[in-house]
């Protein structure tokens, strides 16, 4: 049986003293690749270095999150990205982010930056994995009209992710439980599913979350459907495989 984290951030401050023991410990967890994210330079810049160091088993996703959409140098993040398109397995995260940041400039802003990593996407053919929040119909609207795969990342919303299975969208859903997330599990397909942790985030009492706890959202899949660990971890895992095309 094997496992993927389809979406963790593993460049975190929180990893720097002990990286190289959570990824081997999510080697001996039975995980088979996890996917890094980025949010913006310094980070994106870190990802590609993790990924020189784990080969084969850290894939990487370069972006610029609607949390740094605002402080971004938007230029020197695309040409960063154009520059280290081949071996990066997506776009992201990226999206919108509407809970903390209110003002029609800070949102504003924040779309023209998602339209420009959603057109970027579009232009290298790469998955875009997205970030919403209180945003939903039209982030939503804009992944459609870019026409690019699409994968909600944290998908605890279950009137935004029926609206995104809806168009095809994947949804990822985090190792951490949730009633609302139970709701989203029982209303998508299973092949619509991917599982992450979010690493270091999203985890009991702020404790730090690491890859190997994403076997939680697996095993909490495989009880929903029905379905034995190892027949929900083979189709999760494809899924994700497909979707990021590793
Ligand atoms: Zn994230």
């Amino acid at each position: 049986m094997e496992f993927i984290d389809a979406h963790c951030h593993l460049e975190h401050p929180r990893f720097d003293a002990d990286v190289g023991q959570v990824i081997q410990c999510a080697k001996n967890a039975g995980l088979a690749k996890v996917v890094d994210a980025g949010s913006n330079l310094l980070n994106n810049r870190k990802i590609l270095s993790l990924r020189e160091k784990n080969p084969g088993f850290l894939e990487c996703v370069l972006g610029c999150s609607p949390h740094d959409a605002n402080k971004a140098d938007v230029e020197a993040e695309l040409s960063l990205v154009k520059q280290n398109s081949g071996g990066i397995v997506g776009i992201g995260e990226i999206g919108l982010e509407y809970h903390y940041f209110k003002t029609e400039g800070e949102r504003g802003r924040q779309i023209e930056v998602f339209e420009a990593f959603l057109n970027l996407a579009q232009e290298l053919n790469k998955p875009a994995v997205i970030h919403s929040r209180e945003a939903g119909d039209l982030t939503v609207k804009l992944c459609e009209k870019y026409g690019v795969k699409t994968l909600m990342h944290c998908s605890l919303d279950p009137k935004l992710a029926l609206a995104a299975s809806e168009k095809g969208f994947t949804i990822s859903v985090p190792a951490l439980k949730s009633s609302s997330k139970s709701k989203v599990i029982k209303n998508t397909p299973i092949e619509q599913l991917v599982c992450e942790t979010d690493s270091p985030f999203l985890w009991r009492q702020g404790e730090r979350n690491e890859p190997a706890n994403v076997i939680s959202a697996y095993a909490q899949v495989a009880q929903i459907k029905g379905l034995e660990i190892e027949e929900a971890a083979q189709q999760l895992t494809l899924n994700a495989k497909a979707f990021y095309n590793i």
